[in-house]
């Protein structure tokens, strides 16, 4: 029998920390999953040296993507989804004066992080973004596992993703979906909307009280990192001096309307006159503020990746602010299990991780994820979400990642932007189409995208070896 990897919407969407989810929170993830192995095989309390490797896309962009910072956070054992991210910078100091690490916050061990941690260029074979963790214990013998961030916070083992095992772990949906084919095929013979479909998934998984509970911590995280970003004004860290736009764009459009709370915010973005130029404002400022936000190693929800995280906020609140003054937590519910399911698609047949496929595989499969999401949300068809994905992605194809200085802030922030704005044209377009008319079925341009990443080169994947990194120099900015 076929297996199908069953993809949770919760896999999709991660609440974690800026600034990457395969350079920030899938290495920090990883560290935190060998302590784990450590500690299951009874070697965490022999260890006395440690010593990390990161390898190709990791070294290249480790850097301004904060991949050492993770890794450091990891091997403490701290929470990415909970701890405080005001408390980043006092661990990281912490560690490097004293020249200790607090491994899972229980044993400290002598740990240099500049000869311990080691960026090197080159490329496994097995994915770009390859991590080795190496530990020496007080028996004398080492040890050591590799990792693999894979995009959107994935992590694998080169042979746990090919054993038989993690095969059979692979629990079945009631509705295993495959394809954009498959899934339509689903809701034509159940007559269900695709969230009803992608739901009656999940509750396989748990109950619709965790379900329900979950997606309100992810749209509170959200909601935040929106409102954070729209109230924070300055410079953006790691040394291009990226002025944060959010705070300006926010000023005027708001015109001195007084609130205390997200909540209270909304419902003043609802009394400010919007026209097409207002509506545009809007919903770059809300992208631009997530990732304004994820730049500074804020808390944002992964959506498919960090780079693209500011791309499903602001089309969902889009649709809370201009669509529908009366939107509440159930027509966020429906948005994030169709967007969820939508990535997963593309998770499915092709990459979300940008060192694998360039920048199509972050903003392209955001954009999808939102333009079919809203497409529901306003009464489309599951023929017209599906195209609605199709035209969003089909507008994106070829789009290459060529991060300046490594950083996820020239030109990620503002293409989040774009993002969001193609993905509310596409469901618009969609919402106007004839399902008998569409020519490209979402599964076509899927397997249009999987085939231009591979033929792309590796210059424009997530290496900042090519276009923008290249020809725009630290010094210029
Ligand atoms: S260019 Fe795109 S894929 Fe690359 S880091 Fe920026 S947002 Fe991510």
């Amino acid at each position: 029998m076929r297996k199908i990897e069953s993809i949770s919407v919760f896999d999709m969407l991660k609440i974690g920390v800026g600034p990457s989810s395969s350079h920030t929170l899938g290495p920090w993830r990883a560290a935190l999953r060998w302590i784990d192995k450590l500690k299951a095989k009874n070697k965490f309390d022999s260890i006395t040296d440690i010593t990390v490797e990161l390898y190709g896309s990791l070294s290249l962009t480790g850097k301004g993507h904060a991949t050492d910072i993770a890794v450091l956070l990891g091997l403490e054992g701290l929470d990415p989804q909970r701890f405080p991210i005001e408390d980043i910078p006092k661990v990281i100091e912490r560690i490097e004066t004293t020249k200790k690490i607090q491994l899972n916050s229980e044993t400290e061990i002598d740990f240099d992080s500049k000869s311990a941690i080691v960026f090197n260029k080159k490329f496994k074979e097995f994915h770009p973004n390859g991590i080795t963790f190496r530990a020496k214990l007080n028996t004398g013998k080492r040890t050591s596992e590799t990792y693999y961030s894979i995009g959107g916070g994935f992590v694998v083992q080169e042979e746990r993703l090919r054993s038989k095992a993690k095969q059979e772990k692979l629990k079945e949906f009631p509705f295993p979906v495959q394809s954009g084919k498959e899934l339509l095929a689903f809701c034509n013979t159940e007559n269900l909307k695709i969230s009803e479909v992608v739901m009656a998934n999940e509750q396989s998984l748990a109950s619709e009280e965790e379900i329900d509970f979950k997606l309100k911590q992810i749209w509170e995280v959200m909601l935040d990192s929106m409102y954070t970003g729209c109230h924070t004004e300055g410079t953006l860290p790691g040394g291009l001096n990226v002025r944060r736009r959010a705070f300006d764009t926010h000023k005027t459009l708001m015109g001195g309307r007084q609130y205390t709370t997200p909540e209270e915010w909304i419902t003043a973005i609802r009394s400010t006159e919007v026209k097409f130029r207002q509506i545009l404002k809007w919903v770059s400022c809300f992208a631009l503020a997530v990732n304004e936000v994820n730049a500074s190693l804020g808390r944002v929800v992964t959506a498919p990746t960090n780079g693209s995280a500011g791309v499903i906020p602001a089309v969902m609140m889009y649709y809370m602010v201009i669509e529908n003054h009366d939107a509440n937590f159930n027509d966020v519910k429906q948005f994030m299990l169709v967007a969820g399911e939508i990535g997963s698609l593309f998770k499915k047949g092709a990459t979300i991780s940008a060192a694998m496929g360039g920048c199509q595989a972050e903003i392209g499969v955001s954009s999808a994820m939102a333009a079919g999401a809203l497409t529901e949300l306003m009464g489309g068809t599951p023929e017209q979400v599906l195209i609605a994905s199709e035209i969003a992605m089909e507008h994106h194809l070829g789009l290459t990642c060529d991060p300046i200085g490594g950083l996820v802030q020239i030109p990620c922030i503002e293409r989040n932007a774009m993002g969001a704005i193609k993905a509310i044209n596409a469901c618009e377009m969609a919402l106007d189409t004839d399902s008998r008319n569409a020519k490209v079925p979402l599964d076509k341009v899927i397997e249009t995208m999987w085939q231009t990443a591979k033929d792309m080169n590796s210059k424009y994947k997530e290496t900042s070896e090519g276009g923008l990194a290249v020809n725009v120099a630290l010094s210029d900015c």
